[in-house]
């Protein structure tokens, strides 16, 4: 061990490529499913419902996998359970054949309410990612903590911010037009 350090350097280097992603890469790769969740978003609009789009992406072998994607049905539906979240970890769930989605990540456009934040605690989600934040009634940061709250069984980490402005955008030009 060590009298011949070629071997082993060329297939750290090739472990890294695919085990370390750098910063960037990582940022990007939240960007991009984040768009995925805005396009959900610009869905729920279109039948009346406060634009908020969620999506689940699953690790796999050869990458994260997208298993869900939902928007804000509250109206449609008449179902004050029927936020994007909750909607998105339902689905999740069927795909992935059970209730804990340790290894999935949730991207949704607005910061998670009291309910969906339990939700995500309870789906033992492995990730949860929001762009805007929302100071009259999220719980991840703005009002409660819920998913960092130490008395709760699971704490997964958030990643506040990405897209934020595009999806608060949407948001305030959909309260706009109501008006
Ligand atoms: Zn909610």
């Amino acid at each position: 061990m060590g009298s011949n350090p070629t071997p082993s350097a060329g297939s750290s280097i090739a472990m890294n490529a695919s085990t370390t992603p750098d910063p960037a890469a990582a940022a990007a790769a939240d960007e991009q499913w984040m768009r995925a969740a805005l396009g959900e978003a610009q869905a729920a609009a279109s039948h009346g419902d406060v634009p908020i789009g969620a999506v689940v992406v699953r690790d796999g072998p050869q990458g994260p996998v997208l298993v869900a994607a939902r928007h804000n049905e509250r109206e449609l539906t008449g179902d004050p359970t029927a936020h994007a979240e909750v909607l998105a970890l339902r689905d999740a769930a069927a795909v992935v054949g059970h209730w804990r989605l340790d290894d999935c990540t949730l991207y949704v456009t607005l910061e998670p309410c009291v309910m969906c934040a339990g939700a995500l605690v309870n789906a033992r989600i492995g990730r949860v990612v929001y762009a805007a934040t929302d100071p009259k009634a999220g719980a991840v940061a703005s009002l409660y903590e819920v998913c960092s709250d130490v008395r709760l069984n699971h704490r997964p980490p958030v990643t506040g911010g990405v897209l934020a402005d595009e999806c608060g955008a949407l948001l305030r030009q959909f309260f706009v037009a109501r008006r």
